[in-house]
């Protein structure tokens, strides 16, 4: 660490109260904070994080506080992902999220993905699986422990919970992460969340305990014994710098941190203060009710064109055949009035600029058809007949025949 970094380092003091310990930041442990919202546990995690080698903020909250960093002494070392139906204006290099790559990471101190960063929560939880399991988990062989901070546990739960759409796994997931992810050379620091069902198992898991404020509630059971050795009303209400560390081994300490100058405050728009401006572009239309969202609409369209048949293509999505000439239809519009499938683009489809032509059209009645909407002349129907089983070739074009 050069003498301009370790000056500015945020001190982290200890003073043992019960055995003697230690903080080793040269292993993968994991780190668990605890405390109530506003007892300063964010800051702390921004002190733990400088003294690893990298620091991967991704599962932050609302606020985008990890922006932070970009006035941070690292701040010529940061790299954003972004959600990629983003476009971003700023000073700082970026990934978008589906190009990122284990070895994008090598040449910089701080990894930041922040929810500003997505158009919105879906994108942001599909990204969020993306970066952990298809880049993170890839790191097989490591020398430095690099830190992965997860500020909002929920945040994890949640994207989980996408993929899996059961709590409960995503639940075990998580805890499955803070086991193994040791072996991958990450020490893990997780902010609790007050989903009791979990946190204890959190805690069982964790190497450090910081305990910050606990307000009137106290202590979990689990953790009570600790009153033998810290007075109970002592630890309702410390100051945001003060903490008590329970070490897994046993060891408790007392201490305090000095908090990271470049923390965010609550009130501040780091947005104009660093001048990143960020544009939102389309992204993936969920479905609501019976409206079939945009995943599901393009899934409908390439079991059509990988089956050739209606009648698998019903059984392999569930849809009734109704609906299924309906969205080939609706595809086949798009595409003739504006070259692309809209529907299509946004989940990034294969067959988003590919007519599916179904036995019901005519080739030579697709040739006549309007270009833009604004066109007079009577629209032929598409796809009317239901009739189906026949495909064009991934390279065909209908117009250019
Ligand atoms: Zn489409």
């Amino acid at each position: 660490m050069s003498q301009k970094t370790s000056y500015l380092t945020p001190k982290i003091n200890l003073m043992w109260i019960r055995g003697r310990g230690k903080i080793q930041f040269d292993r993968p442990h994991t780190y668990t904070n605890l405390g109530l919202r506003g007892s300063g546990k964010s800051a702390l995690l921004e002190a733990l994080a400088i003294r690893f080698d990298k620091i991967i903020d991704l599962f932050g909250s609302r606020d985008s506080e990890g922006l932070a960093w970009c006035r941070s002494p690292f701040k010529d070392s940061i790299l954003f992902i972004i959600g990629d139906s983003v476009e971003i204006s700023s000073e700082w290099p970026y990934k978008k999220v589906s190009e990122l790559t284990l070895s994008d990471l090598n040449d910089y101190k701080v990894i930041l993905s922040v929810s500003a960063f997505y158009s919105n929560l879906d994108e942001e939880f599909d990204a969020l699986n993306h970066i952990l399991y298809n880049v993170l988990y890839r790191r097989i062989q490591w020398s430095k422990v690099w830190f992965l901070m997860v500020r909002e546990a929920s945040n994890f739960i949640y994207s989980r919970i996408k993929i899996s759409r059961n709590q409960s796994v995503a639940k075990n997931d998580f805890i499955y992460l803070l086991r193994e992810a040791r072996h991958m050379g990450y020490a893990v620091a997780v902010d609790t969340i007050r989903w009791t069902s979990i946190d204890k198992e959190i805690r069982d898991v964790s190497d450090y305990i910081f305990i910050k404020r606990v307000g009137v509630q106290g202590l979990p059971r689990d953790l009570r014994f600790i009153y033998g050795y810290v007075n109970p009303i002592s630890m309702m209400n410390p100051k945001p710098h003060q903490f008590v560390l329970l070490s897994n081994r046993g060891p408790i300490a007392i201490g305090f941190f000095s908090k990271p100058p470049w923390h965010k405050e609550e009130k501040e728009n780091l947005f104009r203060e660093l001048g990143i401006q960020i544009k939102y572009g389309e992204v993936p239309q969920v479905g609501i009710g019976i409206q079939l969202s945009d995943w599901d609409h393009a899934e409908i369209v390439k079991t059509y064109v990988e089956t050739g048949k209606v009648s698998e293509t019903e059984r392999l999505c569930g849809r009734a055949r109704g609906t299924i000439y309906r969205h080939v239809k609706k595809h086949n519009l798009s595409i003739k009035r504006k070259g692309f499938c809209e529907r299509c683009r946004r989940v990034k489809g294969a067959y988003t600029e590919q007519v599916i032509l179904t036995r019901g059209v005519a080739k030579g009645s697709l040739a006549h058809l309007p270009s833009a909407p604004t066109s007079s002349k009577p629209k032929p129907r598409i796809g009317a007949k239901n009739d189906v089983n026949f495909t064009l070739a991934r390279n065909v074009k209908p117009e250019t025949e």
